[in-house]
Formats: C-alpha cells, structure tokens, sequence
C-alpha cells in the first residue's frame, strides 16, 4: 500500500496535500495534524506497520512506527549508515590539519 493508495480515498486529508508532506519526518507535525482529523486513522496505522513504510501513516512517523517495534523497511541499516557518517564528519572536524599540527608544534 503507498499513499498514493489512500490517495484515492478522496475523503482522506491527504487527498489534497501534496505527498511530500507525508514522505519524510521533517513535515512530520503538519502530516500528524492532518492525519488527526481523518476516518482512516486506525486502518492506516496498522497497514503502514504491517507493510514497514516509510512517513507518516495515521498519525505516526517513521521513528514513532521503529520505536514501536514495527521499523520500516531498511530501518536499522540506514540508521547505521547515517551513525557511521555522522562520526566519521565528527572526527574530520576534530582532526586538527597538517599545518594546525606545525603551528602548534612551533
Ligand atoms: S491517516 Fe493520514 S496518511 Fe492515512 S489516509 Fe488519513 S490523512 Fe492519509
């Protein structure tokens, strides 16, 4: 099931939002407020649960769905990789350059 799916239910809030909205965590509260008000709420929770999607689905973000024990699919290796990139920059920004080093040798 994709939201283009439920996007057939014209009564559904979502109808007429753009998709964008419910595809990632970053529009999470506007998707969150239109979810609240839908009939489909229930339905789509325990689908988006059921089919690891990823976004917001009846209310519930792609976070809120893995701490619940239902993570999207690919969860825990994206998780991973954006851990490994995150340290990885980290240690390049603490790493001092070759010519910090001279100075500070000097
Ligand atoms: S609960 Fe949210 S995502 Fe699901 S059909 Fe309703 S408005 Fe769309």
């Amino acid at each position: 099931m994709t939201h283009h799916t439920l996007l057939e239910a014209d009564f559904a809030p979502c109808a007429t939002t753009d998709p964008e909205v419910f595809h990632d965590d970053d529009h999470a509260d506007v998707a969150k407020g239109l979810c609240a008000d839908c009939p489909l709420t229930a339905y789509c929770r325990a689908q988006a649960r059921t089919n690891r999607e990823w976004g917001t689905w009846g209310g519930e973000t792609s976070d809120e769905r893995a701490k619940a024990g239902h993570p999207p699919r690919g969860w825990h290796s994206r998780k991973k990789e954006a851990f490994r990139q995150a340290r990885s920059s980290s240690a390049r920004q603490k790493r001092p350059s070759a010519s910090e080093q001279t100075r500070a040798a000097a």
